[in-house]
């Protein structure tokens, strides 16, 4: 199985080498739940990269693998077996500790139910992850976080004086604070209705486009997916083809195909 990166809306090229330009890459992983005769296969060898400031997204049927492979890529599980690189960071050779430290420093992760502390303001928020690593973001830092999500006259708000949307681009204000290498987002606009998802999506492009960051977003919807540079589609815990440049149309085809 190939893999290809798209480094802007629209264009592909070829994976080569690894490490420079991708910011993750996953060769051969494996991942086996329970144990016995009762193990169940989630990834079953997967193989694919995601180019640095690109935006993915990874779709596939309910049990494909996607949660997992997320999982696998932002350091949260360990695969059975293959290689997961961050940057040129095996992350199989890393003690939890390490682990731990990588994940706070160079992953971003944003949830379809937003996970924020309700008792805190969207600054407070989104300064907690580097208040958690020990540090003390300066209120400019914080405040050009939320400017960065539009919501730069919104820090002293708390999350339920916040609409859905705004909340979710509190968490990925959150996300980005730390300047991660890879921002993941597990079906971020799940829990959103269509107008304030596309307020989110535009935001992860924007980040990709503006910011050059790079994003991962597991979806199941075709609209939310036309929005990434390339979509990856998983079957059965492998990878079964990739889309570049996708549409709402291209999308509903191959998912078509797949099952999904
Ligand atoms: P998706 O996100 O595409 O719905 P998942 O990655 O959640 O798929 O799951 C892939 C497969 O692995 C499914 O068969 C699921 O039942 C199984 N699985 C996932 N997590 C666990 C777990 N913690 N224990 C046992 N099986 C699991």
């Amino acid at each position: 199985m190939t893999c290809t990166d798209s480094p802007g809306r629209g264009g592909t090229v070829p994976v080569t080498g690894v490490g420079v330009e991708q910011a993750v890459t996953l060769s051969a992983v494996v991942r086996l739940y329970g144990r016995g005769n009762n193990k169940v296969p989630a990834l079953r060898g997967v193989h694919c990269a995601f180019g640095r400031g690109s935006f993915t997204a990874v779709m596939g049927p309910s049990g494909s693998g996607k949660s997992t492979l997320l999982q696998c890529a932002a350091g949260l599980d360990r695969p059975t077996s293959g290689r997961v690189l961050l940057g040129t960071t095996d992350l199989g050779t890393l003690t939890e500790t390490q682990l731990t430290r990588l994940r706070r420093e160079r992953i971003g992760f944003v949830f379809q139910s937003f996970n924020l502390m309700p008792s805190l303001t969207a600054r407070k928020n989104v300064a907690l992850p580097l208040r958690l690593a020990g540090q003390r973001p300066g209120r400019a830092q914080v405040d050009a976080a939320l400017q960065q999500v539009g919501l730069g006259d919104r820090g002293g708000h708390r999350p339920a004086e916040l609409s859905g949307g705004q909340q979710q681009r509190v968490a990925v204000a959150r996300a980005l604070i730390s300047r991660p290498d890879v921002l993941f987002a597990d079906e971020p606009t799940g829990a959103l209705d269509t107008g304030t998802s596309r307020e989110v999506l535009g935001l992860l492009r924007s980040v990709v486009d503006q910011a050059g960051q790079t994003v991962v977003m597991v979806t199941h919807d075709p609209v939310a997916a036309a929005w990434a540079d390339r979509v990856l589609f998983l079957s059965d815990g492998a990878v079964h083809g990739e889309l570049a440049a996708p549409t709402v149309a291209t999308v509903s085809e191959h998912l078509a195909r797949l099952g999904g």
